[in-house]
């Protein structure tokens, strides 16, 4: 089961940084323009941007499914939980948005997503992001070497569960290197205890996506959006981690988190001593 996994040196460690940054930059510009009236492409735009200035490539353009797929974000409003793509759609006061970004740099991929509100919103759609980033957050704190993938995945499903909210079934976290889909998956629910163990090398894209209703979800009819099936709201956050001998390095963090983003602690890689309350 754990053949898939390529364990990376400190020196590939050092180039997944550089992609997680840069893919952190993207998701960072692409946030500050979320307003209601603009479309979900002018988002794409501010990433695409970012990627060009750094001469990053785009890896999930291309990615094969129903048709290549044409973006460099997914961009992802309300019910719809991953894969929707940037268009002609206008955000409005009280929407959420879910920006979900992959770049290349020297052949290593960064891949991370963060949910964002439009405006004021609901009291509930509140809770639900703040259920979902605290989701990530106490996943990434079982990336502790020795541990096992079910640790991380029992810890994210507990907490959203213990918060009324529901974790999808269908889709995963992710190892993640030179692909960008690597072993092993880490669902986000599962059993303390089982799975492959941690060691130091293993680099994962942890992604809690979070139902506020059943956890059922519908593929949309352009074959690449996938939305909750009830039509309640969704959330979806995601870093890409390390394990190392010094505790979990959260790659897509950055040194300096962006003024003026709600959720911006999405944004700091904190000691893992600073443990999140549920
Ligand atoms: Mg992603
Ligand atoms: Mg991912």
């Amino acid at each position: 089961m754990n053949s898939g996994v390529v364990l990376k040196s400190e020196r590939e460690l050092e180039a997944m940084r550089e992609a997680g940054r840069v893919n952190a930059l993207a998701l960072s510009a692409a946030a500050a323009i979320v307003r209601p009236g603009i479309t979900t492409s002018k988002i794409d735009e501010a990433a695409v941007a970012v990627l060009r200035e750094h001469m990053a490539q785009a890896a999930f353009l291309g990615v094969p499914g129903p048709f290549p797929y044409p973006a460099t974000t997914t961009v992802c409003v309300n019910d719809e939980l991953v894969h929707a793509i940037p268009g002609k759609r206008r955000l409005k006061e009280g929407d959420i948005v879910s920006i979900d970004c992959g770049s290349i740099v020297d052949g290593f991929v960064g891949d991370s997503a963060i949910t964002i509100p439009v405006g004021q919103v609901s009291s509930k759609a509140e809770h639900l992001m703040e259920v979902t980033l605290d989701a990530l957050v106490i996943g990434i704190e079982q990336m502790i070497e020795g541990n096992r993938t079910g640790d991380i995945s029992a810890a994210i499903q507990s907490h959203v569960e213990a918060n009324g909210f529901n974790v999808v079934r269908e889709y995963t976290g992710h190892g993640v290197g030179r692909h960008m889909h690597e072993d092993p998956q880490v669902p986000n629910y599962g059993s303390p205890g089982k799975g492959i163990r941690l060691r130091p090398g293993m680099t994962i894209a942890l992604e809690p996506m979070v139902l506020a209703g059943s956890p059922e979800t519908r593929t949309l009819p352009d074959g690449w959006a996938v939305a909750s099936a009830d039509g309640h709201l969704t959330a979806h956050f995601e870093h890409t981690v390390a394990v190392t001998s010094d505790g979990p390095r959260v790659l897509t963090a950055l040194d300096t988190p962006p003024e003026g983003i709600r959720y911006n602690r999405y944004f700091v890689n904190r000691p893992a001593s600073e443990k999140v309350r549920p």
